[in-house]
């Protein structure tokens, strides 16, 4: 009898025995045969209600980001919104957890899932907004919608504002920032709001990567890409996220860009900041520092001034292969990776449900007050 399924939309889990409760054994899939750029999964379980129930993610060591399985602690859901945390073990090689599930039916993920109908459901609301206009721009390779929301009227003197989120399809809790972010600027009754439409639009794609969102990916598209190394040489039949993102970013002008990206290691949110651009310039560097200094008053969890990984390029790869690097250079203006993280908030930890999709939402809308203090500088 079937127990464990991950056949619905960003589910992705490797069945190794699921013939007994007490031994789960379950594997991590990569997005691609031999890569070792994998991390997330999404599955459920039927039928375990009152029974002590031990799984084993074999070979999770072998995932690039091992590193955050220390401390880590799995998302549990009975009703796929409500995500509480289970403690884990890892050994340096499987990652295990035990669990008596108190109805029949458990979801268990690396990080609560956004899907499909979460998507609709913003790009339906934001379409609704008087000061918003949705469009699709690209059609992905399995037919997808890549959708581009709009807000604010185009005028004169106004800054061209983007926002990208979900290029790697793993980090869900991208795109609940994005929708924070997104719900603050629809909000009619937020001054910060409406005077910030009034000096620029804003262009947001709040998911990059829906066939990888739905097929469960961690890192690349439909077609094996993986799009926040596409931008110098994407190719509509590669990589049409980033070939129409780009193209309609050439008919807008970009201002200031901000990449957001979700963080397997750190427990806080922190900045990439473009490396290996040309003609990056100071006063590039000024506004984001600003912009930073800014970002760390309005979400003090915010942290750009910890150690973190030195994320210089690749030698031999092309610097400008990166969304940030490219808009940097081919628009001279600020532009950045914002890393929200999976593991739980060092500073302000929550035992029950650890990093949630609220402080996501909510960072994205804080961002907005970061935003306004550079504005006029822009
Ligand atoms: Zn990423």
């Amino acid at each position: 009898m079937s127990k464990i399924t991950c056949n619905f939309d960003s589910g992705r889990i490797g069945i190794i025995d699921e013939s007994d409760w007490s031994n789960i054994r379950l594997e991590i899939l990569p997005d691609i045969e031999g890569s070792d750029e994998f991390m997330g999964f999404n599955f459920a379980a039927t039928g375990a209600r009152g029974k002590e129930c031990n799984f084993t993610l074999e070979h999770a060591g072998n995932t690039r980001w091992a590193g955050g399985w220390k401390n880590y602690r799995i998302a549990a859901s009975y009703d796929r919104r409500d995500w509480f945390r289970i403690p884990t073990t890892f050994d340096g090689s499987a990652l295990k957890w035990s669990h008596t599930p108190e109805q029949d039916r458990v979801s268990y993920a690396y990080h609560a899932p956004y899907c499909e109908l979460e998507r609709f459901a913003l790009v339906e609301r934001c379409a609704a907004s008087p000061v918003a206009r949705v469009e699709s721009l690209a059609r992905t390779l399995e037919g997808r919608s890549v959708n581009l929301v709009t807000v604010g009227e185009p005028g004169t003197g106004k800054k061209a504002i983007w926002v990208l989120a979900r290029q790697h399809p793993g980090e869900s809790q991208s795109e609940f920032t994005a929708e924070g972010l997104l719900d603050r600027l629809i909000d009619p009754a937020d001054p910060l709001s409406r005077s910030l439409l009034k000096k620029a639009v804003f262009y947001v794609v709040p998911n990059m990567n829906p066939d990888g969102s739905f097929r469960g990916y961690h890192r690349y598209n439909a077609g094996g890409i993986d799009l926040n190394r596409s931008w110098s040489d994407t190719t509509p039949e590669k990589s049409p996220e980033t070939w129409y993102v780009r193209e309609r970013m050439r008919q807008t002008g970009v201002d200031f860009c901000y990449d957001i990206h979700g963080d397997e290691n750190n427990h806080y949110p922190w900045p990439v900041r473009p490396v290996g651009v040309p003609s990056w310039s100071r006063k590039q560097a000024d506004l984001l520092g600003r912009f930073e200094e800014a970002l760390k008053i309005a979400s003090p969890n915010y942290q750009p001034d910890l150690p973190k990984p030195n994320y210089d390029h690749t030698p031999g790869t092309d610097p400008l292969a990166m969304a940030i690097s490219w808009t940097a250079e081919t628009f001279g203006c600020p532009s950045f990776i914002i890393e929200i993280p999976f593991l739980d908030d060092v500073f302000d930890p929550d035992e029950r449900f650890g990093w949630t999709p609220r402080r996501s939402r909510l960072f994205g809308a804080a961002s907005l007050e970061a935003l306004a203090a550079v504005m006029d500088a822009l």
